[in-house]
C-alpha cells in the first residue's frame, strides 16, 4: 500500500456539536486522555463566552486566544490519527461552526440527558443533515436524573429529524444509575458513583437471558433491561454502516463524560464505523483523497493575537494528496503561486511546523491577507471546491466611518475582517452604503474593537430594521425581474462576491414577494447554484 493510502486510512476528522453546557469540552478532554494526548483533566480550555461578558473586550480577546488554541486537537488512538475540529456552541459564533462543518467527515452530537435537544443543537444538526454528514449521538450526564431513555430517543428523532439506532442502553438513571448495556460490544459496564470511575473490566454478556445479568444488576433492573432490549429490537432498525455513512441512520450512545463513563465505548465504536477522509465535489469534478496531487480549502481564518503583526493564520483542510512544506501551490481564485515555509500542524496542546500533511489533516498557513474563507489551493489544477456557504445574518447595521482621515484603513480593515468570516458585508445598490450583517450582536463589538486596534480606524453603527438577507436567483433580463428591482430598489444590495441580495424587512415581505414574483427565487443561504 502506498504511504498516502495508509495515511488516509489512519485518519478520522470530526467535530463535536452541542448546545453550550451539554458537555462538549468535557467529552473532548476525555477523548484526548484516552489518546494519551494530555495527561490530566482541565487541560482543554472551554472556549465559552461567559454570559454578560459581551461588552468586555478583554473577554473577546481571551475568546480569540482560546479559539485559536482549540481550533484543532489531534491525537492518536488504536493506530488512528484523530483530528477534532472545534465547533463553538455559542450562537454568536454559529457561522464559524457552520463553516467548520464543511471540513469534518463526521460529527458527534452531544445531548444533555436532562435538558434534551436544545436550540443550538437543532440548528447545527440541520446543517449536518443538509450535507448528509454521518452523525453519532452521545447522550451525556447519565449520572444525573434525566429524561427517560426512550423519550429522549423519540425527542432526538423528532426534533433533529434523525433515524436513531441505540447502540447502548442505560441501566437505571441518576441515583439508580447502575451502568450501561453496550449493544455494540454486547457487554455491561458498571458504574460506581462514589469512586467516580469505571469499575474494573466490563462484564461480557453473550445473551441477556443469562441469569448472570440478574445477579449483576438485580432482578428488577434485569427484567427492565430485557424488556427494553426487546423494544429496541422491534422498534428501531438494525445498525447499518452504509446508512450511517449516507446520513440516513444515527447510532446513539449513553454515558457520562465527566465520569469518563461510556466514553471509551463511544470512541471504540467511532473508530470502527466513522469515515476516513472523504472525496469532495469541486467546480469541475469529484476530488478523491488518494489522488497524489495536493488539493485543499480554507475553512477558517484567524487573525493574529498581536495587533502589531497583522498576519493571520488560514486553516486549510487537505482534501487530496500530500501537502509539502516549501512547495509551490496555486491559490486558484487569484491564479497566484504561493509557498509556505512554516505550515503548522496542530496537536492536543501545541502547534508545530510540519514538512508534510495528509488528507483529513488541517494545516495552519501564515497569511498576510491573501486568503478568503472558501479559497481553494491546489498543486496547479484550476478547480474550486464547493460548499462554504454563508447563511443569512440575524442582525444588520449600517457601518459609518468616524474618522474621515482613516477611510482607507477602515475599508481595508472591513475587507479583511469579512475575509476572515467575522461578519458579512452588503453594499446597497442604490447609494453604496455599507451594511454589516452578523449572526450575533457580539460581533459588532469585536469588529469595532479590532478595526481600532489593528487598523487604526474608527467606526460606529446605525440601526437598520432588516429581517433576513435573501440571495436572489432570477433571470435579470426578464420583465418580472425589472419590475422587482424597481419596486425593491431600496432593499437591493451586493454581497462580497457581488451576488445580488434582497434585504427583506419581515417574513411577511418575503412571503408577499415570492407570491408576486414567482419566477424569482429567494434563498437564505448563499450557496444555491
Ligand atoms: P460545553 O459547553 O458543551 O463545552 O460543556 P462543558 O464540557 O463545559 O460542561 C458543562 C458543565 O457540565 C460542566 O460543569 C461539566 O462539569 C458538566 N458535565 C459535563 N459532563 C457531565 C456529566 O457527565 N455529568 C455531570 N453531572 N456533569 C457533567
Amino acid at each position: 500500500m502506498s504511504e498516502l493510502l495508509e495515511q488516509i486510512q489512519k485518519r478520522k476528522t470530526f467535530g463535536i456539536i452541542a448546545h453550550p453546557d451539554a458537555g462538549k469540552t468535557t467529552l473532548t478532554e476525555k477523548l484526548l486522555l484516552f489518546g494519551g494526548a494530555i495527561q490530566e483533566a482541565g487541560a482543554v480550555k472551554s472556549n465559552k463566552v461567559k454570559k454578560g461578558a459581551t461588552s468586555d473586550f478583554m473577554e473577546i480577546e481571551r475568546q480569540r486566544g482560546i479559539s485559536v488554541a482549540t481550533s484543532v486537537l489531534a491525537f492518536e488512538y488504536r493506530g488512528h490519527k484523530i483530528n477534532i475540529l472545534d465547533t463553538p456552541g455559542h450562537k454568536d459564533f454559529a457561522e464559524d461552526t457552520y463553516r467548520t462543518l464543511t471540513a469534518v467527515d463526521s460529527v458527534i452530537v452531544v445531548v444533555d440527558v436532562a435538558k434534551g435537544v436544545e436550540e443550538q443543537t437543532e440548528k447545527l444538526v440541520q446543517v449536518c443533515r443538509m450535507r448528509n454528514i454521518p452523525m453519532i449521538v452521545f447522550i451525556n450526564k447519565l449520572d444525573r436524573e434525566g429524561k427517560d431513555a426512550f423519550d429522549l430517543l423519540d425527542e432526538v428523532e423528532q426534533k433533529l429529524g434523525l433515524t436513531v439506532v441505540p447502540l447502548s442502553l442505560p441501566i437505571g438513571m441518576g441515583g439508580d444509575f447502575q451502568g450501561i448495556y453496550n449493544l455494540w460490544e454486547k457487554n455491561i459496564e458498571f458504574f460506581l458513583e462514589e469512586k467516580k470511575q469505571r469499575v474494573g473490566e466490563s462484564v461480557k454478556i453473550t445473551d441477556v437471558t443469562d441469569p448472570k445479568v440478574d445477579e449483576l444488576v438485580g432482578e428488577k433492573a434485569a427484567a427492565t433491561l430485557r424488556e427494553e432490549l426487546e423494544l429496541i429490537e422491534s422498534v428501531y432498525p438494525e445498525f447499518n454502516r452504509d446508512d450511517y455513512m449516507a446520513g440516513n441512520q444515527q447510532p446513539v450512545f449513553f454515558g457520562s463524560a465527566l465520569n469518563n463513563f461510556g466514553v471509551r465505548e463511544l470512541l471504540d465504536a467511532f473508530i470502527d464505523i466513522a469515515p476516513n477522509p472523504q472525496p469532495k465535489e469541486s467546480s469541475i469534478r469529484l476530488v478523491r483523497p488518494e489522488e497524489p496531487q495536493f488539493t485543499g480549502f480554507v475553512f477558517k481564518i484567524h487573525a493574529n493575537m498581536d495587533p502589531k503583526h497583522r498576519d493571520r493564520l488560514a486553516f486549510v483542510k487537505i482534501v487530496s494528496g500530500t501537502f509539502k512544506r516549501n512547495e509551490n501551490y496555486l491559490l486558484v481564485r487569484e491564479g497566484k503561486k504561493m509557498k509556505f515555509a512554516a505550515p503548522s500542524a496542530f496537536f492536543a496542546d501545541k502547534k508545530e511546523i510540519v514538512d508534510q500533511s495528509f488528507p483529513g489533516d488541517i494545516v495552519g498557513l501564515h497569511d498576510t491577507g491573501n486568503f478568503r474563507i472558501g479559497d481553494t489551493l491546489t498543486a496547479g489544477e484550476k478547480l474550486q471546491f464547493k460548499g462554504i456557504p454563508s447563511f443569512s445574518p440575524e442582525h444588520f447595521r449600517y457601518i459609518n466611518n468616524d474618522d474621515p482621515l482613516k477611510a482607507k484603513q477602515l475599508a481595508k480593515g472591513v475587507d479583511q475582517l469579512m475575509d476572515e468570516g467575522v461578519a458579512q458585508l452588503f453594499t446597497l445598490e442604490m447609494n453604496g452604503r455599507k451594511i454589516i450583517g452578523t449572526v450575533g450582536a457580539l460581533q459588532y463589538e469585536v469588529i469595532q474593537y479590532r478595526l481600532e486596534h489593528e487598523y487604526g480606524a474608527k467606526c460606529s453603527y446605525e440601526p437598520l430594521s432588516i429581517h433576513k438577507a435573501c440571495w436572489v436567483e432570477a433571470d435579470e433580463k426578464s420583465e418580472e425581474f425589472k419590475e422587482f428591482a424597481r419596486l425593491k430598489q431600496r432593499f437591493l444590495a451586493r454581497d462580497k462576491y457581488n451576488q445580488l441580495v434582497f434585504l427583506a424587512d419581515s417574513s411577511f415581505t418575503i412571503h408577499m414577494t415570492e407570491e408576486k414574483f414567482p419566477s424569482i427565487k429567494l434563498h437564505f443561504i448563499s450557496e444555491f447554484k
